[in-house]
């Protein structure tokens, strides 16, 4: 087994989701209305975290979807026994379709095209397909444009192929306290809502929220939320909640060597960080190659016997080293780069903050060669990888 590993804590993706349950719950109690369901989000491996695990804990805890990036990370859940319904955000290509009927998934109409390639498939093979249609009500990425929908999506309502089951869009600045567009993109989708029901659709499921407007703003809430990072245990920068969210995935790996570097000697390549004094290096066998970024050489930080050090060097594709200079540090030691030791904590903000990086980036990165050991209780040794 290679020393390098992140450990996955479905329990505390478990009270994250309950966490934020509890929140939608609160806000719902003074209305007529039932709390929001949650779509939990999985792409990109569960951001790092590994999908199938993760969705498995998600289904078992009820939640009303799963949502991932592709056909393909769809395929990946359903062959990894996941039986709840999945949402894919993504536009299809032709060749995906077959997969969308063998597998059950809901895909999204986003474009004219899209929809009449899912009509020609459902009728070739006599079934009515449900999907969600995306509204681009300003993020300018997929979706049928808001000013538009009387022309775009007659076509799609009518065709008696599909069914229609959820509307949604995206907030593009969500996350930016600040900007207008929050607001603007809100009112569009809510206009948006009222030229649909105008065309003779009934009620679906209308979503728009990912994890920054889960936490700023319950009237973007509607029927369900669309939490990704929020899950995770790590709220989007630079908005902060009162929330117990606990981090889902630490990220940890053992010193391999520990050797004397000499005044006036630099480590790794390019011999960057020459000391004037002389210095102890731990040697750890983690690398950009296992998503330890580049340009944490010389810049970030490690936990090492409970005490924070700096990386030292370029970080290479395999390993990279840290100072330990006035630590008694052995091979064997544990080296934690994202989560606790003793009393201290690396969360995934800081190390993104530090490079100029966002927390979803460093998380979807983590490389494939990492073993990622799923731990279920925290309370126990119950694992299994
Ligand atoms: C990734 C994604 C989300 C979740 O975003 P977070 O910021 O991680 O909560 C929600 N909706 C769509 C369409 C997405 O692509």
């Amino acid at each position: 087994m290679r020393h390098t590993e992140a450990l996955v804590d479905l329990a505390a993706l478990r009270a994250n989701l309950a966490a934020l349950r509890s929140l939608l719950a609160a806000e719902a109690a003074g209305t007529a209305r039932p709390a929001p369901a949650v779509i939990g989000v999985v792409k990109a491996n569960a951001y790092g975290h590994g999908a199938v695990p993760v969705a498995r804990a998600l289904e078992d805890a009820g939640v009303a979807m799963l949502a991932c990036a592709d056909i393909d990370e769809a395929v990946a859940l359903r062959e990894g026994g996941v039986r709840a319904s999945i949402l894919v955000f993504g536009a299809l290509g032709i060749s995906d379709l077959d997969a969308v009927f063998a597998h059950d998934l809901t895909p999204t109409v986003s474009s004219p095209w899209a929809a009449r390639a899912l009509v020609a498939a459902a009728e070739r093979r006599g079934v009515v397909l449900d999907c969600h249609v995306k509204v681009d009500t300003g993020m300018n990425r997929l979706g049928f444009r808001h000013d538009n929908l009387r022309r775009t999506l007659p076509p799609v309502l009518e065709a008696r192929a599909l069914r229609v089951t959820g509307l949604y869009t995206h907030f593009a600045t969500a996350d930016e306290p600040e900007h207008p567009a929050f607001e603007v993109q809100q009112a569009r989708f809510a206009e948006a809502r009222r030229v649909l029901a105008s065309l003779g659709l009934g009620p679906v499921l209308c979503h728009a929220a990912n994890s920054a407007a889960c936490l700023r703003d319950g009237r973007t809430w509607f029927d369900a939320v669309r939490p990704g990072l929020l899950l995770y245990g790590v709220v989007p920068p630079p908005l902060a909640t009162t929330l117990p969210l606990t981090p889902v995935l630490s990220l940890r790996s053992r010193v391999v060597a520990v050797k004397g570097i000499r005044p006036g000697e630099g480590i790794g390549y390019g011999l960057t960080a020459a000391a004037d004094a002389p210095r102890a290096v731990a040697v750890v066998p983690a690398g950009y190659a296992d998503g330890l970024d580049w340009r944490l050489g010389n810049r970030g930080v490690a936990l090492v016997r409970g005490r924070r050090v700096p990386i030292v060097g370029r970080v290479s594709m395999d390993s990279l080293t840290v100072d330990v200079t006035g630590l008694d540090v052995s091979p064997g030691d544990e080296v934690v780069f994202i989560g606790r030791q003793g009393d201290e904590v690396i969360d995934v903000r800081e190390v993104a903050a530090c490079i100029g990086s966002i927390p979803w980036e460093l998380l979807c990165r983590l490389g494939a060669r990492i073993e990622r050991t799923i731990v279920r209780d925290t309370s126990s040794a119950g694992r299994d990888a």
